[in-house]
């Protein structure tokens, strides 16, 4: 593979900066998961998490995907614009952690709503903060990852806080934006009785 150069780099940068593209990993057309109906999956990659259990390690590393336009994402959108419609599906961004990218999550996601396409971000919540208003408006499903409901153990199973997770699932529920939080059981490390209580006491506040 060719060597990139520095001005590629900050090149590269800058148009992830401004969200005329994004570092992508892969993409995959779902059907169950990631929100209702058939969906496109966008990967981004990058993620400030380092889950002890992560499914996609590979994700991590914002150099380990491809520089793709977002004119190159939005046609592949209006390829399966039937099949969402038929199936009631649409876009979903996940990752790696798409906040991570999130100046063209929020303009991918405005093209999606602009074409009538039902939209889901998938994220940890832990860069909720970067999530703009407007992104909050375009956004049909939020797929929150709660890591872990006690604070010592989100720590010790992602190296980060839980805190903007639980601020970030806050803005949803003022902003009316339907949220499905997800819960990984895994065996011997967030499957103690105190640990899905607290998530549970989360989802329920
Ligand atoms: S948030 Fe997801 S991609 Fe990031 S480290 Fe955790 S499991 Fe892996």
């Amino acid at each position: 593979m060719a060597a990139v150069t520095v001005a590629e780099r900050s090149a590269g940068l800058a148009a992830r900066r401004a969200g005329s593209h994004a570092s992508v990993h892969s993409w995959e057309l779902v059907t169950a998961v990631d929100g209702p109906g058939t969906r496109l999956t966008v990967f981004l990659a990058g993620c400030p998490l380092r889950c002890l259990y992560c499914h996609n390690p590979d994700t991590m590393a914002i150099r380990h995907g491809r520089l793709v336009s977002l004119d190159e994402v939005v046609r592949r959108l209006e390829r399966y614009q039937h099949v969402f419609a038929t199936t009631g599906g649409g876009l979903t961004l996940s990752g790696g952690e798409p906040l991570f990218q999130s100046a063209f999550v929020e303009r991918l996601v405005n093209q999606a709503k602009l074409r009538g396409i039902h939209t889901a971000l998938d994220t940890s919540g832990y860069l909720g903060a970067r999530a703009s208003n407007e992104l909050l408006a375009d956004l049909d499903l939020v797929l929150l990852d709660v890591k872990s409901g006690s604070e010592e153990l989100y720590q010790r199973v992602t190296g980060r806080q839980l805190a903007p997770t639980l601020s970030f699932g806050r803005r949803l529920a003022d902003a009316g934006v339907p949220a499905w939080v997800r819960f990984v059981l895994v065996p011997g490390l967030t499957d103690t009785p105190d640990n899905v209580a607290a998530v549970a006491d989360i989802v329920a506040a």
